[in-house]
């Protein structure tokens, strides 16, 4: 194919899930056929598989990440006035579960090099009010959760991992997913593993607080039409689950080959301009959820890669605390440098399962033409 013409998207989750289409139509007549379509058998054997997956002892099904995380937050009892501390640089799904109950999110600034909450400026943050440490393992990048989860230790405070984007990824050989007290994921399309619409789970060790994930996800309800507390209705549906169960026997040589195109891109763009690639905390694997450069050139270097034909996205482009919706906490520009300078020179490039040699070969041809 002429390299000249060539139309790369950032993400192509139609050919990711065409890979498996036909397993994943067989699967959904299973569960049509089962005619059982909310907490059923599906959910419950995808639950175990992940698990174990995750090597943790537990793990609940439910609607989607941003629910994962507020429903951990209400299981580790967390609510009015209570302070999160947070990481400055991060989707802003992971301030606004706090928000959501009631608690107060407190930034937390991320090290330039691994854009990771840094664990040396999360002891200063800690008041009387803090109750949890919720670190999040950005773009796929495990954060440096044994010091993490030493300083909590230390404060008697509980720790949250925000796992949505790194699936398999590790610390110290440890699974991401299975270092805090309780844990939550999404399986958001886009994510690693994608469902085929919303879902998301929250895995734990701790048998009480999975137990309170499941009264909690299902109104409050163990026994049905009998409320122990006033739960809400997020539950994965048993499709998702079916079609999670298919997927999750790929992540692992997803994420492999995910791997084997960052190591592209890592040699041959060392050199190449500006640009800063991703760099892992010693100890810290990547499942490049997240292929993200930076430049002091973002902007002309995203126009041309659109011009070229190649899809980018900015990951993010205005970190939470600038927010409009996070007016009411007062930050202004210049309060979080580090999550600022992020986002405004980050710049995510394709990199998923299926992208062809030839596709990532143009990619960086392009890269390298436009810095020279
Ligand atoms: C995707 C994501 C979420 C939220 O997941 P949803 O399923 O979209 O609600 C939370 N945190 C992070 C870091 C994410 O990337």
């Amino acid at each position: 194919m002429d390299r000249q013409s060539m139309k790369i998207p950032y993400l192509n989750l139609k050919d990711i899930n065409l890979r498996h289409q036909e397993v994943l139509k067989n699967t959904f007549n299973e569960v049509l056929d089962s005619g059982w379509y909310i907490l059923g058998k599906s959910v419950e054997s995808f639950e175990r598989e992940y698990a174990d997956f995750s090597e943790t002892k537990y793990c609940t099904g439910v609607a989607n990440g941003l629910d994962a995380l507020i429903l951990s937050l209400k299981a580790l009892e967390v609510g009015q006035g209570d302070e999160v501390l947070v990481p400055s640089n991060t989707y802003i799904a992971s301030w606004l579960a706090v928000s959501y109950v009631g608690a107060i999110p407190i930034p937390v600034e991320p090290r330039l090099d691994t854009c990771n909450i840094n664990p040396d400026l999360i002891e200063e943050k800690i008041t009387s009010k803090t109750k949890v440490i919720m670190p999040v393992n950005l773009y796929g990048q495990a954060a440096e959760l044994e010091a993490i989860c030493a300083v909590a230790q230390k404060y008697g405070l509980f720790v949250l991992e925000d796992n949505a984007q790194a699936q398999g990824a590790s610390y110290k050989g440890k699974l991401c997913g299975a270092w805090g007290d309780i844990n939550a994921t999404s399986f958001y399309p886009g994510k690693n593993l994608g469902a085929l619409g919303d879902g998301g789970a929250v895995t734990t060790n701790t048998e009480a607080l999975d137990r309170k994930i499941r009264v909690l996800r299902n109104y409050g309800s163990q026994k049905k039409y009998y409320n122990e507390i006033k739960g809400v209705n997020s539950r994965l549906d048993e499709l998702q689950a079916a079609f999670l169960s298919e997927k999750l026997k790929f992540l692992q040589q997803d994420n492999t080959e995910r791997n084997k195109l960052a190591d592209i891109y890592n040699q041959e763009l060392a050199t190449v301009g500006d640009l800063v690639l991703p760099q892992l905390a010693e100890g810290a694997t990547s499942v490049y959820h997240i292929y993200q450069i930076r430049t002091k050139q973002r902007n002309e270097l995203q126009n041309y890669l659109t011009q070229q034909g190649i899809g980018t996205v900015i990951h993010y482009p205005v970190p939470p605390h600038l927010q409009q919706a996070y007016q009411e906490l007062g930050y202004r520009k210049g309060d979080f440098p580090i999550a600022e300078e992020i986002a405004e020179t980050c710049l995510s490039i394709p990199l998923f399962p299926g992208l062809l040699e030839d596709e990532q070969a143009y990619i960086v041809q392009t890269i390298k033409k436009f810095f020279r």
